[in-house]
């Protein structure tokens, strides 16, 4: 099968790439990246590189022609919630502009299979009777970020009535860890993990943002997924388009929340390190509570998460020391 994975030289995209080449004999994969938040570093050596926007119609319906796609895996976005509060033009037009081109582009190539990364975000600041999160749970995003992924939904809902393009639509929880190989390479990140593991090893305060949430703690509480059980789901949903040829949606989460203080707790524990952290003023754009029941995931895909927190901890450690140590 012929796929075509935007946003594959991405922490996500890169390490979901190598999980499809371990089966080289049944998958061809096609990356394009415009290595605007991707690395040179994260390209597969065996799958066949193009450099271009999600934006660009003529080069991505070029490359489904060429290269007759079959399935596309849609992982490129911007995905900072903080920044997107202040960037909400640059938000909704790479986001909800590249959606709509990939979808104008499938049309017009008839390809007709796409896998979305889309994420808890859409669901906004839920209630505390909706938690855990399920797929039908009320959506009202809070951020930018958040409201141009359910925008793409929306336009997957269209394209499949109106076109027959076939969807899987990925809500992700709090992605983290790393495989030995691939990972996130972001020098300066955003993300928690990363955050904490960064002040472990270039020194420095890090921030909490937040103690005064209705939590147990004070601060936010977020289900964390390590990313090798996260792009294994694909392909089981993959699996699931081709076999009963209809769209369906799944949250991925561990079903199990760590506010940010617990999360600092088990780093510490598992790095046998002290974290050097204080408490500041909350982030723009942050929800106090998401985990998800990931019961629909395990149900309709047969997907049952196998790594536990200490495992993301340690595999983002031991990456992220791989590349920031040289710097
Ligand atoms: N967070 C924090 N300090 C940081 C980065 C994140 O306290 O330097 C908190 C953030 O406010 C949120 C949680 O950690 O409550 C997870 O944030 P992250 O950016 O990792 O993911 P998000 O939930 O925003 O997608």
């Amino acid at each position: 099968m012929n796929i075509l994975v935007i946003g594959g030289a991405g922490y996500i995209g890169s390490v979901f790439v190598e999980e499809l080449l371990k089966n080289k004999k049944k998958y061809n994969v096609v990356i394009l990246d415009d290595l605007s938040t991707g690395f040179k570093e994260n390209i597969h050596p065996k799958a066949k590189f193009y450099e271009g926007s999600q934006l660009d119609y003529d080069l991505l319906s070029s490359i489904l022609k060429k290269e007759k796609i079959e399935f596309i895996f849609h992982f490129a976005a911007k995905l900072v919630v903080g920044e997107s509060v202040f960037q909400p033009i640059e938000y909704y037009e790479n986001n909800v502009g590249g959606m709509l081109n990939i979808v104008k582009c499938m049309r017009d190539c008839n390809v007709k299979n796409i896998v979305f990364s889309s994420t808890a975000a859409v669901y906004g600041n839920p209630l505390e009777k909706d938690i855990p999160i399920k797929e039908n749970s009320y959506k009202d995003p809070i951020n930018p970020y958040g409201s141009s992924k359910l925008a793409d939904e929306y336009i997957l809902k269209g394209a499949y009535e109106a076109y027959g393009i076939n969807y899987g639509i990925l809500r992700y929880f709090n992605v983290a860890g790393a495989s030995k190989n691939y990972g996130s390479r972001i020098i300066n990140p955003t993300l928690l993990i990363p955050v904490i593991n960064k002040s472990l090893l270039l020194g420095g305060e890090m921030k909490v943002f937040g103690d005064n949430y209705k939590t147990r703690d004070g601060s936010c509480i977020r289900d964390y997924i390590h990313v090798i059980d996260l792009v294994k789901a694909h392909i089981l949903m993959m699996n699931y388009m081709i076999k009963h040829n209809k769209p369906n949606i799944v949250n991925l989460g561990t079903s199990k929340g760590f506010t940010v203080l617990e999360v600092i707790n088990q780093v510490e524990k598992t790095l046998n390190k002290k974290v050097n952290y204080k408490i500041t003023g909350r982030r723009q754009g942050d929800p106090a509570i998401l985990i998800t029941k990931n019961s629909k995931a395990k149900k309709d895909l047969g997907w049952v998460p196998k790594y536990k927190i200490s495992d993301m901890i340690k595999s983002d450690f031991e990456f992220r020391k791989k590349f920031v140590d040289k710097k």
